[in-house]
């Protein structure tokens, strides 16, 4: 079965929170369970519509693999609506209405290089195409290279970056580029960061982009900001694939 086998129309699935982890000052990490066991179909780098309660639902990027047994969710406090209610009111045990799957930013199955962009919370979709590719790449018997770029404010909101160092030891294919805005390089924690933004990053290690599979995910400026150059270095328009999270 392809990933192109598991499309599944969009629906109504009422959802429990089993597990929450405060990943950095302002971003929570939720998982939910289905209720009654259910398994929801999605392909790696779609969303979710999430609401409970009264409060109106907003998209999330679900973080997990496809054939993992519950959702995660990284949810970025904007201090309004959904995102608020999930640090505010969520708990273990709460009721959430998960409504999916959507988005057409999903894993393509392909033997080209995979480059990936994520700017803070727009990880998360692209952890789940990361780790669809490198699935893939086990099974098909190919070594097409995947690369991770991950461009955070600063230093903390780098909460996944022991799990893409592990993740890179393990798989010889896979490199991965963390970029702080501003680095702060008289720290040990700051010492041998990249610094500034992605767009340049990427411009600066590639000559060309012509024959990779492009997935871009973040805030709309850092997407915005980024297109035009990957376009300037060759990428080829069909084969960007991109999620920008609101304004
Ligand atoms: C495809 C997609 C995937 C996404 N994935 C993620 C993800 O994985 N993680 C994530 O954290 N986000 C993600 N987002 C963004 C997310 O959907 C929401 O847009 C975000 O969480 C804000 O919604 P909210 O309900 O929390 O806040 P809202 O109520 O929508 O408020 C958002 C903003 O509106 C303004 N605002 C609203 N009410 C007031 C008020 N009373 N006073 C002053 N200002 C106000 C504020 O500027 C606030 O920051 C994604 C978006 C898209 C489109």
């Amino acid at each position: 079965m392809t990933a192109a086998d598991t499309a599944a129309p969009p629906q109504k699935y009422p959802a429990r929170v089993f597990f929450i982890e405060d990943i950095a000052a302002d971003t929570r990490l939720l998982r939910l369970e289905l209720d009654n066991g259910r398994k929801l179909p999605f392909r790696a780098g779609q969303y979710a519509l999430l609401t409970a309660a009264d409060v109106e639902p907003r998209a999330f990027s679900i973080a997990s693999a496809p054939a993992a047994p519950y959702l995660e969710f990284h949810v970025k406090n904007s201090g309004h609506g959904f995102s608020a209610f999930a640090f505010n009111n969520l708990a273990i045990g709460s009721p959430v209405t998960v409504d999916a799957p959507w988005g057409d930013h999903f894993w393509r199955p392909s033997a080209r290089p995979l480059l990936a962009l994520a700017g803070g919370v727009g990880i998360a979709p692209l952890k789940a195409i990361v780790e669809a590719q490198l699935e893939h790449a086990r099974d098909a018997k190919t070594a097409a290279p995947v690369h991770l770029y991950w461009a955070v404010r600063d230093e903390t909101h780098l909460y996944l970056d022991h799990f893409f160092l592990s993740l890179a030891e393990a798989h010889p294919a896979f490199a991965y580029t963390p970029i702080i805005a501003h680095a702060d390089t008289t720290h040990a924690e700051g010492a041998g960061r990249r610094s500034g933004y992605i767009g340049p990053a990427v411009m600066a290690d590639f000559a060309s982009l012509a024959g990779h599979n492009i997935y871009l995910a973040g805030p709309a400026p850092m997407v915005n900001a980024t297109l035009p150059l990957l376009l300037e270095r060759g990428a080829e328009k069909d084969f960007i694939f991109s999620d920008a999270f609101g304004g």
